[in-house]
């Protein structure tokens, strides 16, 4: 009886859906960015890419770069244009969406718009092809810092911290639309490129060499890297089964002062099998499939970056930058922020990671180096720059890498492990990286973990150390 009954409404319901008239399916214009606080141009709305195969050719002799992006994606819309992000310095030659000629339109400085014909249904796979070329030249941040593809002497180094990816590739630059990577690189033979995840060839032709890198680990657009030039190289399989690509500029030095050192260089990254296995201890298993590091020469950039799986460092640096870049594969580039804003969740634990490091080592315990930063009064010029602005309030794009970020960022968490006790605290730590491992992260949702975990209230506590201008006198 219910059997039948059921069958019957059924066949009934089957019967109205065959009758409805087909609605008209509504196609809209996707957003042009992803709803960034300070980049609101970045990222993009409407679809999802799952995959990029980046195929770029440099001459460094002439600055020119040609290259394609081939990105699968998902519609979240039913679109009849979306865009992506890709500087105006480079021209587009030919867009096709699942094979076919799309018309498109360069503009507002970094967005490319495509019209799919037919459109594109949301819910299906698609594939955008981008041809493009043009001389290329560095992205300039809102705080002066270069960034993308930044020439050197002799090739480039390729950072793209926070909006640099767009310089050199066509992309959905935003941190929430992590995908996997296929990235060839072409550059004159007897050149290296080295780029994320593993080498899977290197083919010499023409006068030319093609690396051949892939990612095979979520990443978010800003941590890919194609950094070229000459370099000495040293690829070697660890004793974990962990691959290490490292690679030394010969010209690397300190300083401008100071004379080219390869031999240093090599030496800061000698620890890096060590450090991989400390944060593993730490944090739990290494997040990525290779680890490595590049010495570049790069004066003209002034920062090191913590691109996935291959760390940039612009020139010789001190032990602890290495340190602080690997354990940014841990938080950063697996846990990464959802929006800009948020940059202490890379920054503060990459630098709190650097004094863990050190208390095991023999060196200051964290408590330690907390201490001699909390003596620092606010109205000297150290303390204006240390307290100012709270971490997770900042005023704008141009603050997104000041010390508070770094260190009052890795106060917050010293702090907090004092408050709730190492076994709390270390077992946060490693609960927060084993539940967002390849997603996104907001400072909300931080706290909100560290209130579960804890058992205890901390609203004033995140208040005083993230938002509050000022160093905090009670907590
Ligand atoms: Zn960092």
């Amino acid at each position: 009886m219910l059997r039948r009954s059921l069958a019957i409404s059924l066949v009934f319901a089957a019967a109205l859906v065959a009758a409805a008239p087909a609605a008209a399916t509504r196609y809209v214009v996707g957003s042009p960015g992803s709803g960034d606080p300070f980049f609101p141009l970045a990222g993009n709305g409407g679809y999802n890419v799952r995959h990029y195969s980046l195929d770029v050719e440099y001459e460094p002799d002439s600055d020119l770069l040609t290259g394609k992006t081939v990105l699968v994606a998902r519609a979240t819309e039913n679109l009849r244009r979306f865009n992506l992000d890709l500087r105006e310095f480079l021209t587009v030659s030919s867009v096709r969406v699942n094979g076919r000629r799309a018309s498109y339109s360069q503009h507002s400085g970094q967005e490319l718009s495509i019209d799919p014909r037919p459109k594109l249904k949301r819910g299906r796979l698609f594939v955008v092809s981008v041809e493009y070329s043009g001389t290329a030249e560095p992205v300039v941040d809102p705080d002066g810092s270069i960034e993308g593809w930044v020439p050197t002497e002799d090739g480039a180094f390729v950072v793209n911290e926070p909006q640099g990816s767009p310089g050199w590739y066509a992309v959905n630059d935003t941190p929430r639309d992590k995908a996997t990577y296929d990235i060839e690189v072409t550059v004159p033979a007897g050149r290296v490129a080295i780029s994320n995840g593993i080498l899977l060839s290197r083919r010499e032709r023409g006068g030319k060499t093609t690396w051949h890198w892939v990612e095979r680990y979520p990443m978010a657009p800003y941590l890919a890297t194609a950094t070229n030039g000459v370099f000495e190289t040293r690829f070697r399989r660890l004793e974990s089964g962990l691959p290490e690509y490292n690679a030394v500029d010969p010209t690397t030095r300190v300083n401008a002062e100071s004379p080219s050192n390869p031999a240093l260089a090599w030496e800061r990254l000698e620890p890096q099998p060590e450090i991989v296995d400390f944060f593993s201890d730490l944090y739990g298993r290494y997040p990525f499939e290779s680890v490595g590091g590049i010495v570049d020469w790069a004066p003209n950039v002034g920062y090191s970056l913590e691109s996935q799986t291959k760390a940039n460092y612009w020139r010789i640096v001190g032990p602890s930058t290495v340190v602080h870049e690997i354990a940014h594969q841990w938080f950063g580039n697996a846990v990464t922020l959802a929006y800009w804003p948020d940059i202490w969740l890379n920054e503060g634990f990459a630098t709190w990671s650097e004094w863990i490091y050190d208390e095991r080592h023999g060196g200051p315990t964290a408590q330690e180096t907390f201490d001699e930063l909390y003596a620092i009064p606010e109205d000297s010029e150290e303390g204006q720059d240390l307290w100012f602005p709270a971490p997770a309030a900042l005023p704008g794009p141009e603050a997104l890498f000041h010390t508070p970020v770094y260190d009052r960022g890795a106060m917050t968490l010293q702090a907090l492990r004092q408050k709730v006790g190492d076994a709390v605290f270390f077992e946060l730590l490693r609960d927060w990286y084993r539940k967002n491992r390849y997603r996104n992260v907001t400072t909300a949702d931080f706290i909100a973990l560290a209130e579960r975990e804890s058992g205890q209230q901390l609203d004033a506590f995140f208040d005083a150390w993230l938002y509050q201008p000022g160093r905090p006198e009670s907590w």
